[in-house]
């Protein structure tokens, strides 16, 4: 004789339903993979939510804090050190184009608090060189930049990417020995603008992720500005 309680109630037609046990399978499969790598934290290294779609813990993204002091012409969020750093490295490095979305509320937060940012009337990403792209896959600058628009698009204003308004003609030499002035000078040869007509007497805001020496920016800035953008501010997520 087969035990069966009385009070088992019917098969629900939901739970015959195919699709929704395939919803189980795939539930089931996600957590065994969890369970044999388990998804950490980029910042403590804590184990997530097998289910979870962030790539940091609560905790270690509330202990990110904004630079006090910022300058015109380049803003940027924080410094390019501890879970910030780990997060833009993932970013670029690791295939993790997901991280946009975390990072980007920071750019936003930036935005928000900077009236000079927020007369911006158009977004440049810092391009990367065809074949770097074709290796990565995607412009780190370009998804913070979209996700950006993304998000002030919520306070009813909706800013332009010029995707395509530069180009970068060449991968950067290595040029760490050489003076400061001779390196931007170098660097200005590495981008054309594209689409003059994109950032013609406009304010133009150039976004990448870190801002290390700032001879990239400021070449991009300055071949912008030689093409007639009325004012060219730069924003990144991290200074080096
Ligand atoms: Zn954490």
């Amino acid at each position: 004789m087969i035990y069966k309680p009385s009070h088992s109630p019917p098969p629900s037609p939901s739970n015959s339903n195919p699709l929704r046990e395939r919803g189980v399978v795939k539930n089931a499969g996600l957590a065994l993979l969890h369970w044999l790598y388990p998804k950490r934290c980029l910042g403590c290294r804590d184990t997530l939510p097998y289910d979870s779609n962030q790539d940091v813990c609560p905790d270690c993204f509330q202990s990110l804090r904004p630079l006090e002091t910022q300058s015109s012409p380049h803003y940027a969020y924080g410094r390019f050190e501890g879970i910030l750093r780990n997060l833009i490295m993932e970013f670029k490095y690791q295939q993790k184009s997901r991280l946009s979305h975390t990072l980007a509320p920071l750019l936003y937060q930036i935005w928000k608090r900077i009236s000079q940012l927020r007369e911006s009337e158009v977004f440049v990403p810092v391009p990367l060189h065809p074949a770097r792209l074709r290796e990565r896959g995607y412009n780190q600058s370009l998804l913070l930049a979209q996700n950006l628009r993304e998000l002030i698009r919520q306070d009813s204003r909706l800013i332009p990417v010029a995707e395509s308004a530069l180009l970068r003609t060449r991968n950067s030499p290595p040029q760490a020995h050489l003076p400061r002035a001779e390196r931007i000078r170098n660097m200005e040869s590495l981008f054309e603008v594209r689409n003059p007509a994109a950032i013609l007497d406009k304010n133009v805001l150039l976004i990448d992720d870190v801002c290390t020496t700032g001879t990239t920016l400021q070449s991009c800035a300055q071949v912008l500005l030689r093409a007639k953008a009325k004012k060219v501010l730069s924003l990144t997520v991290a200074l080096a």
